[in-house]
Order: C-alpha cells, then structure tokens, then sequence
C-alpha cells in the first residue's frame, strides 16, 4: 500500500511538496517554497517532513522557487538522499536557490533596520547561502525525459520522467509502484504542465496510460488565457506605439522563462523589420542573463528549430540593440540613455530588484509604458499599479503613476482550464489529487473533470492530509 502525504501546494498555489510513502520507501516530489503574503510565506516555517523517519530521495519537477525553494532546509534538516531531475533543473535550481537566500538576507536586513525600532518582530531567513551551496551537494542524480530509474532494490518501485512543456527541463513525473497484492499501480504527478503551441519549449507529452492516480496541477482551473497570438500582437503594437512616441518600455520580467520568451519576440521583430537597432534593449537582471546562458547551454530540451539555431552558435535571444547589463554602474548609466528605449528588470512582480530604481525613474512620464506579461499577486507593488493606483511608494517615496499600464494575460507557462481537463480525460485515472491551486481554480477544476470523468474520484486535500493511494 502506497500513500501520499501533502505539506506544501494543498489549498495553495505555492509551496509544492508532497511525500510518497510506498512499504518502508519514502520519496519526495518537490520541495518548494510558498510564496505570496505573510499568511502564505509564514507557512515555510513549519515542519518539514521529518528526515530522521528515512527520506530515500527527491524527485524535483522544475527550477521554480515554489518547487525547489525549501531544499535547502531539508538538507539543513539532515537530508542526505540524492534529488533527481533534469541537467537544466539542476542548473536552474542552483542559481534559483543562491539568488533566493539572496534576496531573503536582503530583506532581512533591511526590514530590520526599518522595523525593529518600532518593536516589530523580522522573521529570520529560512536560510544562508551557505545553506544554499551545502544542498547541492545533493543535486547528484540527473535524468533525460524517458529515461526509468529504479528507486528501489527491495521493491518495485521506478519512475521516468517526461516533458511537461512547463519551463526549460521541466518534467512530468511517472511512477510505478506496487499496489495491495503486489498489483503494479501507476502514479502520475504532473508538475507544473504548460498549454502548449509555445515558442521555447516543446508542447507537453501525452500521460502514459494505464495511470491509477493523477496528482494534478490546478493553477488556472477555473479560466482560459487569452490567446497567445493575440498576445503576442498586443505586446509588439504597444512597443511600437511607445517607440513612436519616444518613451520607455519597462518591462518587469521573471527571470525563468518569462524573460527568454520576451528576447524571443524581440529578436523576431527585428527579423520582420519592424524594430531596428537603434533602440536599444537593456536585459537589466544578473539573474536572468545567468539563466539564458542556461538555455543555450541545455538547448536539447528546447524546440527543435531553437536547438538547431544555438548548435550552429547562433541564438533565438540576442539581436543588435541588446545589452545586458549587469553591475549596478551599468544599470545606473541607463537611466542617461536618450528615449526610446526598452529596459527589461526583474523582480517580476516588482516587489524588489532593480525594476524598482527604473519605475521610480519612468513611472511618473505619460510617455512611459509598463508592459505587465506575469501574474501579479495581492499585496505586491505590481498589482497595486495594476489595480489603478494614482501614487506609490518606491524606496520612501511618493511616486505619481502616469505611465501607460498594459498587461499581457497569454503568455503565462500553465496551462488554461481547456487543456487541463483534455490532459486528465487522456490521462483517465480512477483518482484525480488537484493540488497547485488556489480555492476557487480548484474548486473549478473539479467540477469541470468530473463532468469530464463521471467514473473518477476527485479529492483536493488540505496540508498535512494523508491519501491512500
Ligand atoms: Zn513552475
């Protein structure tokens, strides 16, 4: 008998970790971190699975923080098992978990010089960099989409991994293992999956049936994007109406994914011919010119057309104009820039990085667009804006927002409503497990698979609930 526990992602989008319990084997899938308001980040100090029970291994679907994030707790906590995923997650999740203890010592320091004065507690980061750097150690397993490994020498327990068409390296995670009677059951946890039709990354692969259980991503369940086309068609007409009226592009970008995908319409319009040179294009985030060189690097696991493109040396991202940009002289220096121009920044959501020196700078100009292409939670400076607000506070100071808001819903990495359903009604298991939501897309999804599958049981746990699988 296997079952599955939940301590992360179950009533919430972020903090992806649930443990597999098969006989005296336990494994992992993922171990992220929330993300979100204090409510939702509180919850990354809560207990981890307890290593000293036995904690075999981790299988990791993807680089995201919210998947990969509290690793290095666990190997803090005395996890020495190895992690198994892909050559491009092992990469990405490295850079990922440096940046992240990062920017947590950041803004510890920071609130604590603002905060402690008034008697506010700071809670401390969850961990250093140097927790960071020991938990690579761990990354010692990496595996190619359809490779099986087995886990196990006593029982039979394997797993493969397949494209989940999510970001670079991101995979679908298939395992076998014995049911009641020694009956091989099938388990088929999908990460994060992505719509599909993408310029980067392949489309996701089919579920490989015969699958018991679905342990489902529900991230968009209750809606559809706008389509890609038409946003595609969006973000270029309003780069080239500001450059028309010689303003400034500001573009917030996740630096994972996001950020190549812009590159990659950049380059094409100046391959059409309707953007040339002399505007210039400032990638304004070491992080994300970290992350890029990841993409050439591990170019196999891109479209085809894009790996043939990177093997001869060329490069879907770079175009004449761009400029990477990565001491903080240079990203000053770009402020002196004459218009038009375009600068691409992180943090995606705005609430840190160097975006900030830029909107302090651009925000207040009517000739100014902001081109939101990520989603944007409560409570960050980022959905303030797009939620209309006439001033905000950068940096202590009130800042007046004239700028042209505009933001592009389609090009999110999930898939929409339509294309999870398709995937669960291929997938046809008798168990569907919804985590990765939030109420109401959950709720959402459920009602449409279970239209879909009349015959399946449906179950969105809560943390900390336990499911015989
Ligand atoms: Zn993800």
């Amino acid at each position: 008998m296997a079952t599955m526990t939940f301590f992360g992602a179950a009533g919430t989008v972020t903090g992806s970790c649930h443990l597999l319990s098969s006989g005296d084997e336990r494994y992992l899938l993922d171990c992220g971190q929330f993300q979100g308001p204090w409510e939702i980040e509180k919850l990354n100090y809560d207990p981890l699975p307890p290593v000293d029970q036995g904690i075999s291994g981790l299988i990791l679907s993807h680089g995201h923080l919210d998947h990969c994030g509290r690793i290095p707790v666990l190997t803090r906590n005395g996890f020495t098992g190895s992690i198994y995923c892909t050559p491009p997650t092992r990469d990405i999740a490295r850079l990922i978990l440096l940046d992240s203890a990062h920017v947590q010592k950041e803004e510890y320091d920071w609130k604590r010089r603002r905060l402690t004065r008034s008697g506010i507690e700071v809670a401390s980061p969850l961990y250093t960099t140097e927790d960071a750097y020991y938990c690579l150690d761990r990354f010692d397993r990496t595996i190619r989409y359809g490779e099986t490994i087995r886990l196990s020498q006593k029982m039979d327990l394997t797993f493969h991994a397949s494209n989940a068409g999510h970001i670079l390296g991101a995979a679908q995670i298939t395992i076998d293992y014995p049911g009641e009677n020694g009956k091989k059951r099938r388990l088929l946890f999908t990460g994060d999956i992505g719509d599909g039709g993408r310029p980067v990354v392949p489309d996701p692969d089919r579920p490989e049936r015969p699958v018991d259980v679905l342990l489902m991503e529900a991230t968009y369940g209750d809606r559809e994007h706008r389509s890609y086309e038409a946003s595609v068609r969006e973000f270029e007409e309003t780069i080239l109406e500001t450059i028309r009226k010689k303003g400034t592009v500001l573009i917030p970008s996740y630096a994972l994914e996001r950020t190549q995908e812009v590159l990659f319409h950049l380059k094409k319009m100046h391959e059409k011919g309707i953007m040339t040179s002399d505007v210039p294009v400032f990638l304004n985030s070491p992080l994300a010119i970290d992350i890029t060189r990841l993409y050439h690097r591990h170019c196999s696991f891109c479209r085809k057309s894009l790996a043939g493109v990177m093997k001869r040396g060329g490069s879907p991202f770079v175009f004449p104009g761009l400029h990477l940009t990565e001491t903080v002289e240079e990203s000053q220096a770009i402020h002196h820039v004459p218009d038009p121009k375009i600068i691409i920044a992180g943090s995606g959501m705005m609430t840190g990085g160097r975006i900030k020196h830029h909107l302090k700078h651009h925000l207040w100009r009517d000739t100014t667009s902001l081109v939101i292409v990520g989603y944007q939670a409560q409570g960050t400076l980022g959905r303030k804006i797009v939620d209309g607000a006439d001033t905000v506070r950068i940096f202590g100071e009130t800042v007046a927002v004239r700028a042209r808001i505009h933001t592009i819903n389609g090009f999110s990495a999930h898939a929409g409503r339509r294309s999870l359903v398709e995937f669960a009604r291929q997938a046809d298991p008798e168990l569907v497990i919804l985590v990765h939501g939030e109420q109401k897309a959950l709720s959402g999804l459920a009602a449409a698979i279970e239209k879909e599958i009349p015959r399946a049981r449906i179950l969105v746990p809560k943390l900390g609930d336990k499911v015989r699988i």
